[in-house]
């Protein structure tokens, strides 16, 4: 549940219904307002309504937006890599959720570093910190000590939807609000198609969020 003094939201699982409730006195236009403001919140309840996928020898998982294979063999290496399409991974099987996971992490970390540079040095900014972790319902967080943390699900995610969160986040480096110096910097530094890529992420986001869960 999520609530913002008498306004609350709620999801129903066996339904699949939200349910915004408030005062009488509040503005249908404020509450609407509120709601849409808890779009993340809303999204990753819906992905609990997906099936899980999990990080399994034989699994189909996006990665770049494309929709990789985990193969498991022992001759392979422990470590999992990406070849010709597949991601293989030898190893004891016992453990070969978690070490996907790991590379996954690993993965988004060195190209969301790379890209964070990358927009930082457009932008003339420098952020003191990239990093990647899966906490709450945020796809990405800008602090006001520059500090730039990242869901490394976006590395499941097609490159210019992740792009966008990058380039989102970065112009928090200069503005931390999202008015209209953010947004014409924003837009610079990602190039033309914000929007689409953020409709992309809301489509795709409930089921990024369902890799690597339930084993
Ligand atoms: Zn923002």
């Amino acid at each position: 549940m999520r609530s913002a003094r008498r306004l609350r939201l709620r999801f129903d699982d066996s339904s699949g219904t939200l349910r915004l409730t408030c005062p009488a006195r509040t503005s249908r236009r404020a509450a609407l307002a509120w709601a849409l403001d808890q779009r993340e919140w809303i999204e990753a309840q819906l992905a609990r309504t997906l099936p899980a996928e999990p990080l399994a020898d034989g699994a189909i998982i996006p990665i770049e937006g494309r929709e990789t294979r985990i193969v498991w063999a022992q001759a392979e290496p422990r470590t999992p890599r990406l070849v010709d399409g597949e991601l293989r991974c030898g190893g004891p099987l016992a453990g070969l959720s978690r070490r996907v996971e790991s590379f996954l992490k690993s993965h988004a970390l060195k190209v969301m570093s790379a890209e964070v540079a990358e927009f930082a040095a457009l932008a003339g900014v420098e952020a003191s910190s990239v990093s990647v972790g899966d906490a709450g319902s945020r796809w990405g967080s800008c602090s006001s000590t520059r500090r730039i943390r990242l869901s490394w699900r976006l590395i499941l995610a097609p490159p210019n939807v992740r792009r966008y969160v990058v380039a989102h986040e970065v112009a928090h480096l200069r503005h931390l609000d999202h008015g209209a110096q953010f947004k014409a910097l924003e837009a610079r530094l990602f190039g033309p198609g914000v929007s689409e890529s953020k409709a992309t992420l809301r489509r795709i986001g409930p089921r990024l969020r369902r890799v690597g869960r339930g084993r």
